[in-house]
């Protein structure tokens, strides 16, 4: 295992983030050890320029090639109220998987006309709640989706406006579990086999459905913009089509996410100028080769605008050396606050937050939770400074996808998450403590 350089695995953390003459590490003007001191570990650190940061880039860069892109946060990445009041403020819309979702978004007024409602199973309650709540759209990903859609708007004498996912078979080339757009998925309407023009056929003559638009999700994360490229080539005919057919007008096309972050050093990913450049040169190709209506493009990033701006804080715990075959170093979290590298072998970086030194004698050791599983790791064979008990562990790029799989094997607890802002730590989810592990039990 090759060793990174301090300053290597720095420029991963979020772009606040710097190492002080102490040799620790700092996130907006926030001494990290010293959160770690003060909240305790594990801890979910976010910060806000980063986030803020990011939006502002999808914002201006997509509609510097493709104006009025419409920039639509796939909350499933991690989601929180206080996340939804500041991505409000950058004037984002919101994609919810469920209703659940829903609720926690409307918790706090955000205006659910702004929010997309995906799914591929989503419940007639669900469906009956997105309708009362009257989310903007609802994204019918079968024809299931769409009957009991139009019947329950009708019910409610509401004209809801839908768009249909389709399957374009666009294989993005990422781990199995994170393809959606192939023919081979659970998700969305497949074209080849006629089943997406049969549910525009049923959609345009639903007499309490409004069909504006059509969605595609590849899956993620996505490092080129050739399978974006090639799946608007597909939908753009098939729109076509479907305009020739049954008078279907594209008024909106939904490119999904997937846009990649780098999580190890020397990976690098496109830039969101990249990406903005390259999908709208494409898009506007062919709206001049379809002669299709210039449809409003809505994009919907979920890894890629909170990703960097989250990092975790563990304590080293027990250290065990098996001479000659691995060094194992528990941290005081594990499987159960990010499943990751469990799940889908996720790899990450670490720096030892309270020596981050770029001249240490370094060892190769595996950063194991304190799960009983021996699937629990971290990061396996890691090149770290000598590490000792009380070292505080910082991984950066923890903020998509691990927050909202946390659990409570083992009946640990859950962390406490912070909010970053120059030189301030405003906590936006408290610890869990042993009396929440009771509060569903029933003796
Ligand atoms: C998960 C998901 C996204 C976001 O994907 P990222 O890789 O996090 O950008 C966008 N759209 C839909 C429909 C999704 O399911």
């Amino acid at each position: 295992m090759k060793t990174q350089k301090v300053s290597e695995v720095l420029s991963l953390f979020p772009l606040t983030a710097r190492i002080n003459a102490e040799k620790q590490l700092c996130i907006g003007d926030c001494n990290v050890v010293n959160l770690a001191r003060e909240f305790g570990t594990p801890l979910y650190l976010f910060d806000e320029f980063t986030i803020r940061h990011q939006c502002h880039e999808f914002k201006t860069e997509f509609s510097k090639y493709y104006p009025g892109t419409q920039v639509i946060y796939a909350s499933k990445a991690f989601l929180n109220r206080s996340l939804v009041l500041l991505l409000h403020e950058e004037g984002l819309g919101l994609d919810a998987v469920s209703a659940g979702e829903i609720s926690i978004m409307n918790s706090v007024n955000f205006p659910l006309d702004k929010v997309y409602f995906h799914g591929n199973n989503k419940t007639s309650a669900e469906l009956s709640m997105a309708l009362d709540l009257r989310v903007g759209h609802i994204v019918a990903d079968n024809l299931q989706d769409i009957s009991t859609l139009d019947k329950l708007a009708g019910e409610r004498k509401i004209k809801q406006d839908i768009l249909l996912r389709l399957t374009p078979n666009v294989d993005p080339h990422t781990h199995q579990y994170t393809t959606t757009g192939i023919l081979d998925s659970k998700f969305g309407l497949p074209i080849v086999t006629g089943q997406a023009e049969e549910a525009v056929k049923q959609a345009m003559t639903s007499p309490n459905l409004n069909l504006v638009g059509l969605h595609f999700h590849l899956g993620s994360p996505i490092f080129e913009t050739e399978p974006y490229e090639i799946a608007m080539e597909i939908v753009l005919h098939f729109a076509r089509e479907m305009k020739q057919l049954y008078n279907f007008h594209l008024e909106k096309l939904s490119i999904g996410g997937g846009f990649a972050v780098p999580y190890t050093a020397g990976t690098t990913a496109m830039s969101i100028s990249g990406y903005a450049a390259n999908i709208a040169d494409k898009l506007n190709s062919l709206i001049a080769e379809t002669g299709l209506a210039r449809p409003e493009l809505i994009i919907e990033p979920g890894r890629s605008l909170v990703a960097r701006a989250g990092v975790a804080l563990y304590q080293v715990g027990t250290i065990k050396e098996i001479p000659g075959v691995r060094k194992y170093v528990a941290l005081d979290g594990g499987m159960n606050d990010n499943i990751r590298p469990a799940l889908y072998g996720a790899r990450y970086e670490a720096l030892v937050a309270n020596k981050a030194l770029e001249d240490a004698k370094e060892e190769t050791v595996t950063l194991v939770g304190k799960m009983c599983e021996s699937g629990d790791i971290i990061i396996k064979d890691i090149s770290l400074p000598q590490l000792v008990p009380g070292d505080i562990i910082a991984v950066p790029v923890c903020g998509a996808y691990s927050i909202p799989m946390w659990n409570n094997y083992n009946a640990s607890l859950k962390p406490a998450i912070i909010m970053l802002k120059e030189g301030n730590a405003r906590l936006i989810q408290r610890r869990e403590n042993y009396h929440d592990l009771l509060n569903l039990d029933i003796i």
